[in-house]
């Protein structure tokens, strides 16, 4: 719990440095490929203009969602947005120390996205289904993603997603 390096893979497409079983990269691979499917276009969408509307952004975002979580932290996660050479060929969202670390390129708002969602939800074990309904309710709200949409791919996709409660978004 607490680590998540998301999407970290060397130029072959293999997790690089990264001891994860087969089982759980499959699963991670059928996740990613189901956030890609509902984010579409906008996972190719231009990294934002500048670090500070980056930052602007995430804080906004950070804001409007983490008082319905329970993140380890409520106050606002230090984001690092890497450049060249220091690129980790994706992002880490790490609860313990309340940092997100991303690459210059991928500093989107589907990215960000997932990010976050690993914060709010600390207790999930990796991509797990309490996650997933994280990152459904922030596509809802902040891209305006339709659940049914998002729970449909989810479906296809065989991501499991946990059932709302009155204690969840
Ligand atoms: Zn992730």
């Amino acid at each position: 719990m607490g680590l998540w390096q998301c999407r970290r893979v060397s130029q072959s497409g293999v997790a690089a440095d990264v001891a994860v079983d087969e089982a759980v990269r499959a699963y991670n691979n059928r996740f990613y490929g189901w956030d890609d499917a509902v984010v579409g276009p906008r996972a190719f969408e231009p990294p934002f203009a500048t670090e500070l509307l980056t930052h602007q952004w995430f804080g906004a975002v950070w804001q409007r969602n983490a008082p319905a979580y329970l993140p380890l932290r409520y106050e606002l996660p230090r984001l690092v947005i890497l450049h060249g050479r220091h690129r980790r060929g994706g992002a880490v969202a790490s609860s313990r120390c309340h940092t997100i670390s991303i690459d210059s390129d991928a500093c989107r708002r589907s990215w960000l996205l997932h990010e976050i969602g690993h914060l709010l939800v600390p207790d999930d074990d990796g991509h797990g289904p309490l996650y997933a309904l994280a990152l459904i309710t922030l596509w809802e709200r902040e891209l305006a993603i339709p659940r049914a949409h998002s729970l449909k791919l989810a479906s296809e996709h065989g991501v499991a997603v946990a059932t709302p409660t009155r204690r969840t978004p």
